[in-house]
């Protein structure tokens, strides 16, 4: 029986903290991940180590991926700063997708920046230019793909309008709590982003994958209940997801979020001040050497083996091996977070230097967009 303490609830706007994903499968209806793993050609390191842990309706991408049949990708960014580990998860995942066929779409949420943060328009502008470069650097082809500011484009604010009418405020309630309209008004184009990729324009109804944190999942509720709604009209395929954990913060607390900076790096930052911020972080470790040389620490409360595991363990085998280091006492925090500094400070400063050669193509196509 899971202790209903632990029980999480899902806040696209706020903090979401889950200690059990268990729940998830039972509360919310979302379907484990783990048994589709033999049958995907190709997966993921993120699919492999358990960090994509859930999903709604996989099978029917799982079917277009195998019978090369059309599907298409869907995610984006909220540009209030630069990239950071969640953003990072996210894109890999729309990459692969889209080696794996799908068409892309990556949306600029700047309506979303604004009701939520409070950022204007141009503010959010300076920002996009970097999360596009960023994108490209972490290998987005744009040849396969369509990059666009949600307030910028039109098809999107009118499928919002078109869903207004077919949404009360109890629902808006029951999915999202008690807002101010400007997030509710917000997820609406949220819902809209995650069918566009449906319209004719695009080659009509399709499976479409939305890779996101299990944060976001409200949002593909709606989007989903939209598209049994408005299927008479645009024909639309109910929505996909697939859902990864969310990265514990550096600072301990419940998520990395942009509002804290010490709970997170950036793909930007300097070096240096990543690897500060890796060495104090928090961890699973005990109070003093004796203590852990003897007892162990523990791994699953601790965002350094959480980066290890989302992002940087270079083979699969390695984050058993850590795991068992840790819990039997062999390493301690010092040294595993110097190993962690080292790799950090490499892929910080190779992603720096392939986004750097696509900062003016961020531009460009931004100048593009606010046309
Ligand atoms: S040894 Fe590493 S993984 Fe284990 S608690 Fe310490 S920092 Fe975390």
């Amino acid at each position: 029986m899971l202790d209903s303490s632990k029980k999480p609830s899902l806040d696209p706007f706020g903090q979401t903290s889950i200690e059990n994903y268990d729940y998830l499968y039972e509360e919310f209806g979302i379907q484990p991940f783990k048994p589709l793993l033999q049958d995907i050609p190709e997966t993921t390191a993120a699919m492999r180590r358990g960090v994509v842990f859930g999903h709604r309706d996989f099978d029917r991408i799982l079917k277009a991926m195998k019978l090369h049949e059309g599907f298409a990708v869907m995610s984006g960014i909220k540009p209030t700063g630069d990239f950071h580990l969640g953003s990072l998860i996210t894109a890999r995942e729309v990459v692969y997708f889209q080696q794996q066929g799908a068409t892309a779409f990556y949306c600029i949420a700047d309506v979303e920046a604004y009701e939520d943060n409070g950022i204007p328009f141009e503010k959010s502008e300076k920002t996009a230019a970097g999360n596009i470069a960023d994108l490209l650097a972490l290998g987005f082809n744009l040849d396969k793909g369509y990059v666009y500011r949600q307030s910028k484009e039109e098809r999107v604010k009118d499928l919002a309008i078109a869903f207004g009418r077919r949404v009360t405020l109890a629902t808006m309630k029951a999915i999202y709590g008690e807002r101010h309209l400007g997030l509710y008004l917000s997820s609406l184009i949220q819902a809209g982003d995650i069918l566009l990729p449906q319209l004719k324009e695009f080659g009509g109804p399709k499976p479409t994958v939305v890779p996101v944190g299990i944060d976001q999942d409200p949002h593909l509720r709606l989007a989903r209940d939209l598209a049994s709604k408005f299927n008479r009209r645009y024909g639309f395929v109910s929505p996909s997801s697939t859902y990864h954990k969310l990265i514990k913060a550096l600072d301990g607390s419940a998520k990395m979020t942009k509002r804290a900076p010490a709970s997170h790096f950036t793909l930007n930052e300097n070096p240096e001040t990543a690897a500060k911020k890796i060495s104090n972080a928090f961890t699973g470790g005990q109070p003093t050497v004796k203590k852990q040389r003897e007892a162990g620490a523990n791994p699953s409360i601790c965002p350094i083996y959480d980066l290890y595991m989302f992002h940087f363990f270079e083979k699969d085998e390695d984050a058993a091996k850590l795991y068992n280091e840790c819990r039997t006492g062999k390493i301690l925090c010092g040294e595993c977070k110097n190993r962690l500094i080292e790799v950090v400070t490499r892929f910080v400063q190779d992603h720096q230097r392939k986004r750097l050669q696509f900062i003016d193509k961020g531009k460009e196509i931004l100048e593009r967009l606010s046309r």
